[in-house]
């Protein structure tokens, strides 16, 4: 009888001792979904970490210092380099945030936070890293090459939400290769971290690697030497090496 008391009182008390870790778990679970809740919150609309906008022609630019006069010269530069695109419009909403820092930027751009900028699916904002207005420019957190112009940075970002304009989100994720569309917004940017002269060489070198240099040689070479329209570019299907070594062969 002594025994079959005591050994209720173990049950009793592994019950209770479940039953207060569930409760801890549940407490750090609800604390888990808050601050995930928060987090996607702020990156969908982080307009209240930045304190400083200013509005130009079509863009929307936030900071989080103020912005340096010199920011209208960079968005005319951008809006510049777009208005030569068939695929220009101005429509398109261009909210352009501004990150003071490395940290701060992979802080809202999580997986692209090795890029010179990225747009958020869905509310395209347009997420830029590290940047200085006065000087055109834009920075990335690795020893060389790290460095482009804003003015450009911010065209090639603003052509991704013109093509998902034009041909569809769908088709944007599923079935237009990145060569295209990476080397579509390079090509409307009109410069990239490697000057011309070193994308050359880099190519050259690297003939088999992926950049974003051979991606925007392949579509130049389409548009100027095989006198493609965008739509073209677009619909058409391609054979990735066949075209990658005639680009080469045309170097
Ligand atoms: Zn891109």
């Amino acid at each position: 009888m002594k025994k079959s008391l005591s050994s209720l009182l173990e049950v009793y008390h592994q019950y209770r001792n479940l039953k207060r870790q569930s409760r801890v778990f549940k407490v750090f679970r609800y604390a888990f979904y808050v601050l995930f809740a928060a987090y996607f919150l702020t990156i969908m609309f982080p307009q209240y970490l930045f304190a400083h906008e200013v509005s130009h022609k079509n863009f929307k630019v936030y900071a989080r210092q103020p912005l340096d006069g010199n920011i209208d010269k960079v968005l005319d530069s951008a809006e510049a380099r777009l208005a030569k695109s068939p695929i220009y419009d101005k429509s398109v909403v261009r909210k352009v945030f501004l990150t003071d820092s490395h940290a701060f930027y992979a802080f809202l751009s999580n997986k692209a936070f090795g890029s010179f900028a990225n747009s958020i699916p869905g509310i395209d904002n347009i997420l830029v890293n590290k940047s200085d207005a006065a000087n055109d420019l834009v920075f990335i957190n690795r020893a060389e090459y790290n460095k482009r112009s804003l003015s450009g940075v911010i065209a090639h970002e603003v052509t991704h939400l013109f093509i998902k304009k034009k041909f569809g989100w769908a088709r944007v994720v599923g079935t237009i290769p990145t060569w295209k569309k990476e080397g579509y917004c390079e090509y409307v940017a009109g410069d990239g971290t490697l000057t011309y002269e070193e994308g050359i060489k880099y190519l050259k070198e690297n003939p088999d690697k992926p950049s974003y240099f051979k991606y925007y040689l392949m579509v130049k070479y389409l548009i100027e030497k095989e006198s493609l329209s965008i739509e073209d570019l677009f619909n058409r299907d391609f054979d990735e090496k066949n075209l990658e070594a005639k680009v080469l062969a045309n170097l």
